[in-house]
């Protein structure tokens, strides 16, 4: 079994939710997990990963990966949101993965609001993760394409082209499918909300 994963999917794809059912599972099973969140910016993280469908489970905030090590007796590492660190706290998991008998889980984006990879999932890519695709639907109503990509929006419904890669909060996001990114990014971009 590959010992480093990459789950991958749009906002909105129960990532967090695959997250805490699997550390779940591993428990059950007598196998030490621990569960990581990236610190973003200094701003308060609460220390636990939620999904929206209502089920969570305790989790270490940190803001780097370079002198992190898991415990002795870990079995399994479950880091949600890898997006927000950075390419050289991936090379840090592959050096853990690759120096003891350990499973290393990654959830997050691949992709920002602009149609760019983020360099942490770029880094998971290059250094041969396993990619597990989380398939939902395009957010536009009625369509019921693969969403792949994120439209951001300010407060009127206008789409925004630049900025941060991904703020934090998701309220002004939709994922979309390839098209109606297509459509809104490259067209003259109104989408309601
Ligand atoms: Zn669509």
């Amino acid at each position: 079994m590959a010992n480093l994963h990459f789950h991958y999917g749009t906002m909105g794809c129960s990532k967090s939710a695959l997250l805490v059912i699997n550390a779940y599972n591993q428990n059950k099973n007598d196998n030490k997990t621990e569960i990581i969140k990236p610190k973003i910016d200094n701003r308060f993280s609460e220390d636990k990963v939620t999904s929206r469908i209502g089920i969570s489970a305790p989790a270490t905030v940190i803001s780097t990966l370079q002198d992190w090590s898991p415990a002795p007796d870990t079995k399994m590492v479950l880091i949600d949101e890898i997006q927000f660190f950075n390419p050289s706290d991936i090379d840090r998991l592959v050096h853990i993965a690759d120096s003891r008998p350990i499973i290393i889980m990654c959830y997050g984006l691949m992709v920002d609001s602009n149609e760019h990879i983020f360099p942490a999932a770029r880094r998971l890519i290059e250094v041969g993760a396993k990619l597990h695709r989380m398939e939902s639907t395009c957010q536009i109503p009625g369509c019921m394409r693969l969403a792949t990509h994120h439209l951001r929006f300010d407060s009127t419904g206008n789409v925004i082209r630049e900025g941060e890669q991904i703020s934090i909060g998701d309220s002004n996001y939709k994922s979309v499918c390839r098209q109606h990114f297509n459509m809104f990014y490259r067209g003259n971009g109104k989408a309601g909300r």
